[in-house]
């Protein structure tokens, strides 16, 4: 099967579903990463862009991603891009991927950034376009999906969980190659949180740790 998350910055396709694309690797899928914009423009300058590149390198290495393309949206400025540019753009892509499955954000996410790619991708996929594509889902990403607010929309209410608990050191230690990106714990973006965040998803379902998604569309 081939395997596609789509994000919107450097670390999202780690923090959102990496424990979890970590296991369809262990299954034999074919895994590719799709990250739109720079991360860093918006925030640190240019010097970062580089860096940021090189942490996605080695967390795709760490996980064992087919391949990891960055393209060059603007970073927190996607609202700038007319979003028939970001959806055919996206559409293109994945068209050349060929995916089973399609992985992306939540679309109330606080992130405005977040929230125009989910759409995008819902838009991309389509019915008729991917003759492939049987499972579309939205993973939660720790920093963002929780900091929704509550008067928008629908909070993330996760109907798919990944028994991550033979990937989940994996996901900590691709997520420990975006040294800029990760925080002091009680931060969500800290390993300890990550880990405590994998174990309480586990919780609700029975295993010891997992990663939830929100089924968009499962074509059976
Ligand atoms: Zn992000």
């Amino acid at each position: 099967m081939n395997v596609v998350v789509v994000a919107a910055h450097p670390d999202d396709e780690v923090l959102g579903a990496g424990a979890t694309l970590a296991r369809h690797v262990q299954d034999g899928d074919a895994v590719h990463a799709v990250v739109l914009t720079d991360g860093a423009l918006s925030r640190y300058g240019k010097h970062m862009v580089g860096e940021l590149q090189a942490s996605g390198v080695a967390a795709a290495r760490h996980i064992g991603l087919a391949s990891v393309r960055f393209e060059a949206f603007p970073d927190q400025r996607l609202d700038q891009i007319p979003i028939l540019d970001l959806t055919q753009h996206i559409e293109s892509v994945l068209t050349d991927l060929e995916p089973d499955i399609v992985y992306t954000h939540f679309r109330g996410d606080v992130n405005a950034d977040h929230a125009l790619v989910a759409q995008a991708v819902w838009t991309a996929c389509r019915p008729y376009c991917m003759p492939n594509l049987r499972l579309i889902a939205a993973f939660e990403t720790p920093s963002s999906t929780e900091w929704a607010s509550t008067i928008d929309g629908s909070p993330f209410r996760p109907t798919l969980f990944v028994d991550v608990t033979a990937t989940i050191e994996c996901k900590l230690s691709a997520m420990a190659c975006y040294a800029s990106e990760t925080r002091a714990y009680p931060h969500p973006r800290s390993l300890r949180a990550l880990r405590e965040r994998a174990s309480y998803w586990g919780s609700v379902v029975g295993v010891l740790a997992a990663e939830p998604f929100l089924v968009l569309r499962d074509v059976r």
